[in-house]
């Protein structure tokens, strides 16, 4: 059930996605100054004849890092390698990759803050001067053999670019920050979606369900799936206002994209903290979670959305927590 509301998504979601991609610049919806920037950077390596400059993605999961990576090969009418910062163990693995792209072709680097060391080293030579160092033989005998490799673009994604050693983040020529989308944004991936799915979505019901996905284009997606399974098995498979209100309150997602989880979280705030301040531990003993979850899945967005402060003595309720969940807070309230 978490899953509805996670930003992440397994293999079998991935291929359901793949459907609903956007394949152009001018598809992608949102993210408009990126887009911008984006059309910028791609249109004058164009005209110059050249691969554009390395370009990184940073942003939380699901926002379209993997999405706009495709669009960039499309657009430059090359094609895209996909890899991942951990499926790249050694630098050998690396090198792999490295010394078989084409002229031109565009390189996703997923999660490239998760790369080995080793492997970074080998990744700044190869984004400036497009060339590896092959290590042939060890210990004193070992030898670095330079390879040649065609020049290539690498796309970099990482959900904080703060993450990243300065000298890798130093040799990205454009730095796009995805940010969460407007409701706004996402009304129009829903409709878009919705089309693409052959579904029958009411204006007012994208409305709804664009408020409840956490500015979370995946989410977005992933909710609108579940109300049509909703209308097609209890309705008559119009996606109405009322269709949305229904499958989304059997789903326990609360209109301001809230699940089980985060509600109980805000409730035991509440009810038995007053409000807090409350430690991390304490709080997640009495929704009978480990802390870790409630830090990692459940706080993120609690805090993004201002129902939670963090403050030094521990978390804290806002009025807007108060508001939300229908309490009155204590005179003595904490925020
Ligand atoms: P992850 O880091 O988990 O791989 P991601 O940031 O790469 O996530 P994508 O896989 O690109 O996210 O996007 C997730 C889903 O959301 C896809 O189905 C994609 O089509 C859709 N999507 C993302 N951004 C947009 C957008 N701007 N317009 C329309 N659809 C979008």
């Amino acid at each position: 059930e978490r899953d509805l509301v996670s930003p992440e998504a397994d293999l079998d979601e991935r291929a359901v996605e793949g459907a609903l991609r956007p394949k152009s610049l001018d598809e992608f919806v949102g993210q408009e100054r990126v887009r911008e920037q984006l059309s910028l950077v791609l249109r004058s390596a164009q005209r110059r004849g050249k691969a554009p400059d390395h370009i990184l993605m940073s942003g939380g999961p699901g926002l379209g890092k993997t999405t706009l990576a495709m669009i960039i090969a499309a657009e430059l009418g090359s094609s895209l390698r996909i890899t991942s910062g951990p499926a790249i163990e050694r630098s050998g693995d690396l090198a792999a990759v490295l010394s078989t792209l084409h002229e031109g072709e565009v390189l996703f680097l997923d999660e490239i803050h998760r790369m080995a060391r080793p492997a970074e080293e080998m990744l700044y030579v190869a984004m400036e001067d497009f060339r590896v160092d092959v290590v042939v033989g060890k210990g004193p005998g070992a030898t670095a053999i330079p390879l040649d490799i065609a020049p290539f673009t690498l796309v970099g994604a990482t959900t904080r670019a703060g993450m990243l050693p300065a000298p890798l983040r130093d040799r990205f020529g454009f730095v796009a920050h995805m940010d969460f989308y407007r409701p706004d944004e996402l009304e129009l991936i829903l409709r878009r979606s919705a089309g693409l799915l052959g579904a029958d979505l009411a204006p007012d019901a994208a409305v709804e369900i664009a408020g409840r996905s956490r500015g979370t284009p995946r989410i977005a997606n992933r909710l609108l799936r579940r109300v049509r399974d909703y209308a097609e098995v209890r309705g008559d498979g119009r996606l109405t206002l009322e269709t949305a209100r229904a499958a989304l309150s059997l789903y326990e997602v609360d209109d301001e994209g809230l699940d089980r989880l985060d509600r109980a979280v805000l409730t035991a705030l509440l009810r038995r903290f007053r409000g807090g301040p409350v430690g991390l531990s304490t709080l997640a003993v009495s929704v009978g979670e480990e802390p870790e979850t409630v830090e990692v899945v459940a706080e993120p967005f609690l805090v993004r959305s201002g129902f939670i402060a963090r403050t030094p003595r521990g978390r804290v309720a806002t009025a807007e927590a108060w508001a939300h969940m229908g309490l009155t807070p204590p005179p003595d309230a904490a925020f």
